[in-house]
């Protein structure tokens, strides 16, 4: 598990093995790559793909938190505009912290670090 800072807000990464079943809605038959949980501010990864889908689902992930903490109603189809502008402004620090979050994972034997 690994811990990090969104606008100030506590959050929790975990990679975990891709038929956990907290990426799973069984009842709908979907098992996703990652998963946001704004609820409880975690982001769950499925730790047996390829390092680029990892890095991939990780800055997927890392975009919907940084959408939850900073706006909560927009409709994202009609919002070109403003999809250009968030990443303008949050790409390069999303793109920094998963690439924080990927170090921290290699040396990572279950403790809890920090990702600034
Ligand atoms: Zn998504």
């Amino acid at each position: 598990m690994i811990k990090t800072k969104i606008f100030n807000k506590n959050w929790l990464i975990e990679f975990i093995n891709g038929d956990d079943s907290r990426l799973g809605l069984p009842e709908k038959d979907i098992v996703y790559a990652g998963l946001c949980v704004g609820s409880i501010r975690r982001i769950y990864i499925a730790n047996d793909m390829i390092p680029d889908k990892i890095k991939e689902t990780l800055i997927h992930e890392l975009t919907h938190a940084y959408m939850r903490e900073t706006l909560q109603d927009f409709d994202i189809k009609k919002s070109e505009e403003f999809i250009c502008d968030f990443i303008s402004l949050f790409g390069e620090e999303i793109i920094n912290k998963a690439d924080k979050i990927l170090t921290q994972r290699e040396w990572l034997f279950g403790g809890v670090i920090w990702a600034i």
